[in-house]
């Protein structure tokens, strides 16, 4: 893609309510534009970013076995009253339709899946079953500060699992974290995130999320000083006395941080299995309720996530699996010809080029080119003549190589 052909713009500045550095930067450096509090677009940067990270989702669900899907979002309120939900899901947005019949928007898909599930699982040898979609979420946050971290509509990755008993839950879902820990090391935070026990609701003691250390975080996690497992400090009431002690290997000494969940996973029993009757006949001929398990990555929160682990002062430091581009090419002045040649060579190779073709100075290109925070960048001038200078986004030495040389790099 040539710059100068693209209809956005870098920005100086960002609005006055936009705390969270993650926002700022991905305003001012054009991948996304903010509607309302809590509402964005996502422009072409931002959208090619969220592509990325929903291929590495989509890979990590293939390899566990889960088929996608694409459900409605909108949710007939008699399934929210099969669970109980119209009344007790507080951020769900209600509406009613011209023929007076209402609605929810989907803020989780439980009511939709479980009865679509039931119209296919008659026996043992139906399950296990992993469904699951990346798709829009809506929910009515009161709070939606931290910009892209915490929104009202957002893409997400829901997947719901479902088991003949609990000890094939337990199996899948110890398969799901290892998952989630291949996608979060993909999107450059796994380093700073911890799998940390929340409250986990009727089935069990715990549910999980996986919380990345951050100042722009809403949460509080107990990291375990010896095994960095985390506990959500909403639940440190559970605890004995009121006091600290490491779930997964007592211990009680601890280090308090600021974090955000950036995924959560839960065994849901048969919470939702029975109020919609979906069961399954087991090997000896009779009834059970089949068992379940979900599964969440809110993308947008995911990408914002990134943002706030990988920066610096100058701008964004995309890790390569999730960056817009492979290179940033810039030509100087008096070098547009051979910008435009490296430029081809490239797309030809099938390297993804943004090319700042654009008649501004150098300083400023320069200046873009680190906000925007792609890998690679690439500068051809009088002074590289037929090599081409290479440099890290996150590095400060520069190589000057041949197109064969680069090649091999970018390979
Ligand atoms: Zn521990």
């Amino acid at each position: 893609m040539k710059f100068s052909k693209l209809f956005i713009k870098t920005k100086k500045d960002y609005p006055k309510d936009e705390v969270a550095v993650s926002s700022q930067l991905l305003i001012r450096a054009g991948y996304i534009d903010k509607v309302a509090a809590g509402v964005y677009t996502l422009l072409p940067f931002g959208l090619k970013v969220v592509s990325k990270i929903i291929t590495q989702i989509r890979s990590e669900m293939d390899a566990a076995d889960a088929q996608e899907i694409y459900m409605p979002g909108l949710v007939p309120k008699a399934n929210w009253e099969t669970t109980d939900r119209w009344k007790t899901f507080d951020a769900l947005y209600k509406l009613k339709g011209a023929d007076e019949r209402e609605f929810a928007l989907g803020a989780t898909h439980e009511e939709i899946v479980v009865p679509l599930a039931r119209e296919f699982v008659e026996s043992y040898k139906d399950l296990p079953l992993a469904l699951y979609q990346i798709q829009n979420k809506f929910r009515n946050e009161i709070r939606a500060k931290s910009g892209v971290l915490r929104t009202r509509e957002f893409l997400m990755k829901d997947l719901y699992s479902f088991h003949k008993n609990e000890e094939d839950l337990n199996q899948y879902y110890d398969k799901m974290i290892q998952s989630y820990w291949n996608i979060f090391d993909k999107c450059g935070i796994k380093e700073k995130t911890y799998l940390t026990f929340a409250s986990g609701g009727t089935f069990c003691k715990y549910s999980h999320e996986f919380q990345t250390e951050t100042e722009a975080g809403e949460d509080e996690i107990y990291v375990c000083a010896e095994c960095k497992t985390g506990l959500n400090s909403d639940i440190l009431a559970d605890q004995e006395n009121g006091k600290f002690k490491c779930p997964d290997c007592a211990n009680t000494e601890y280090e308090i941080k600021k974090a955000v969940e950036v995924g959560n996973i839960f065994k849901l029993g048969t919470k939702y299995s029975k109020p919609f009757d979906l069961n399954f006949v087991d090997e000896k001929g009779k009834k059970n309720l089949v068992i379940m398990g979900c599964y969440g990555i809110g993308i947008q929160r995911l990408m914002g996530t990134i943002v706030e682990i990988n920066h610096d002062e100058k701008g964004i430091i995309w890790p390569k699996a999730v960056a817009p581009y492979d290179v940033h090419l810039i030509s100087l002045e008096g070098s547009e010809k051979r910008g435009e040649e490296v430029y081809q060579a490239l797309f030809k190779a099938g390297i993804s080029v943004l090319y700042d073709d654009r008649d501004i100075s150098a300083g400023e290109k320069f200046a873009d080119c680190d906000l925007i925070g792609i890998p690679y960048r690439l500068v051809v001038s009088q002074r590289t003549q037929d090599k081409i200078e290479v440099k890290k986004r996150d590095e400060d030495e520069t190589k000057q190589l041949s197109e064969e040389e680069l090649l091999k790099i970018l390979g």
